[in-house]
């Protein structure tokens, strides 16, 4: 299958050139040609375990890749020993009709790992065939989450070096550490002065410079991304939407052939649209219900149909859904136009010179399928208290997000269709707030993340991730914090060292 970039449809694409670019020359992200129709192969994708199911999806849309290089790929990917579990991404009961998809079980406790542990094998393979000479070097913009399961998934690996730029105290405390520990001559991590949409754009600009581009090209280089606008982020997510509604089955909470609700925490809108795709190819999804955190901006683009960008941006316990520009809302757009790439390009030009966009009557029908809301820190907080006591399920702060807005839904449609919501990380990555919002803000008093992550596993009696308790004693690596405009600067250093 080729690609397509939203914002040039006459640029068509193999996959393997999609990987190794991650975004197109002139700004556009790449999109499948079509989507796949799989209504007739659902009744076999659902005997299916994990890795037979992502072999399966994955050959879909990598038409350059041979069926057992996928399934060997996929294969030493998602192994119950990296993922601690056999389902790769277990389902959890909660309430009748109600699940949670845990997808935190990887190396580094969030959702992530799910696409950055096998996106080094897609790329390696990918420089292969599209017959690349350079090394690829990856910048990575992170708000806490995505670099450290981009660096654990890119350390040691041969012919790629990996830069993870993070806001400068704009990550948690577990966050901080993973990251600054991080072991790997091919890998190098540094601090922003500014947030998350500030490092994005660094990263977005140094993209984007045909000089810098020049510079890193002749140092032997070819820029790579590991962002969720990489679809080679995104393609694996699709899986662990089809492994849900499989587990739905499995559990009888369905029937083969009904609809499920998912709901989802959302950042940078990559988990949602890779359910949104799900969707499109026929998996049974009814409501994709969008969860955002206090930053509220794509709750006033589902339900007043403009994007707008320009408004105070906020820190809050979900760190990883501070987002003010929603990268992959783009392939939403392109699919709400009808594939629409030189509408999809007005916009984007009117998102970067107004900072806002607003899209037609007719665009927004796509819309409906989705509903949003938002939760602020007070609401996470009392829903991971509630969640806590009522079911003994432990949510971290993103998910409980996702919880709240669930329960909004709910109050607003009273539709009771049985339904999963998005389990994003491990409740011990985020521990300080888990615990205070269950045990009270006196709990957490003096204590360092270590002592926090051993008192939450005591008091709740739940399992202290072994992720955890490696970190304790790896030596802090990585102490840069740079200036935003020096970005390039400290990666040309790096590379020169
Ligand atoms: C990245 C992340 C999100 C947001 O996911 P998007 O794909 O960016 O929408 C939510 N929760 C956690 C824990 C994350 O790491």
């Amino acid at each position: 299958m080729n690609y397509y970039s939203t914002r040039d449809k006459s640029l068509e694409v193999s996959a393997p050139y999609t990987i190794v670019n991650g975004i197109s020359k002139e700004g556009g992200l790449f999109v499948p040609a079509s989507l796949p129709d799989i209504r007739t192969k659902l009744s076999v994708f659902i005997n299916m375990g994990y890795t037979e199911l992502a072999t399966e999806i994955l050959s879909l849309f990598l038409e350059d890749f041979s069926k057992q290089e996928i399934e060997q790929m996929v294969k030493a990917t998602y192994t119950s020993a990296a993922f601690k579990s056999s389902a790769i991404t277990p389902i959890k009961r909660i309430a009748p009709d109600l699940y949670t998809l845990e997808l935190f079980h990887g190396p580094t406790l969030a959702f992530k790992d799910i696409a950055l542990q096998i996106l080094p094998r897609l790329l390696t393979e990918s420089l292969k065939k599209t017959k690349h000479e350079k090394q690829a070097l990856i910048l990575v913009a992170t708000s806490g989450d995505t670099g450290k399961a981009a660096l654990e998934g890119f350390a040691g690996v041969a012919g790629v070096k990996l830069v993870t730029f993070y806001p400068h105290g704009g990550v948690s405390d577990m966050q901080y550490r993973q990251m600054a520990t991080q072991t790997g001559d091919n890998v190098d991590v540094i601090a922003v002065e500014g947030n998350f949409d500030d490092t994005q754009t660094g990263v977005k600009k140094i993209f984007g410079n045909k000089e810098q581009n020049e510079k890193v090209y002749e140092l032997g280089y070819t820029f790579s991304s590991a962002n969720s606008i990489n679809w080679g982020r995104l393609l694996p997510q699709i899986v662990y939407y089809f492994s849900a509604y499989k587990q739905m089955i499995d559990a009888r909470a369905i029937s083969q052939g009904e609809p499920i609700n998912v709901a989802v925490p959302t950042g940078n809108f990559g988990n949602i649209l890779a359910a949104f795709y799900a969707k499109q190819m026929g998996l049974p999804i009814k409501k994709l219900i969008c969860a955002s955190n206090k930053n509220d901006v794509l709750v006033d683009f589902f339900n007043k149909h403009t994007y707008n960008a320009k408004r105070k941006f906020y820190k809050t316990i979900s760190p990883s859904m501070d987002i003010l520009v929603s990268s992959n809302l783009e392939r939403l757009l392109f699919e709400a136009t009808g594939r629409d790439d030189k509408r999809t390009l007005e916009l984007m030009n009117q998102l970067s010179s107004e900072g806002k966009y607003s899209i037609t009557e007719k665009e927004a029908e796509l819309l409906s399928s989705f509903y949003s809301g938002y939760c602020n820190d007070e609401k996470t907080t009392k829903t991971i208290k509630n969640v806590w006591k009522k079911y003994g399920y432990l949510m971290d702060t993103h998910t409980a997000v996702a919880q709240y807005v669930y329960e909004k839904y709910i109050e607003a449609t009273g539709d009771y269709t049985p339904a999963i919501i998005v389990s994003t990380a491990s409740p011990y990555k985020f521990g300080k707030d888990v615990l205070s919002a269950i045990a009270g803000e006196e709990s957490v008093k003096d204590l360092n993340e270590f002592e926090i992550a051993d008192k939450l596993s005591q008091f709740t009696g739940t399992e202290l991730p072994t992720q955890i308790t490696k970190l304790k004693d790896a030596p802090i690596i990585h102490k840069t914090v740079c200036e935003k405009e020096k970005m390039f600067d400290e990666v040309i250093n790096w590379l020169s060292k």
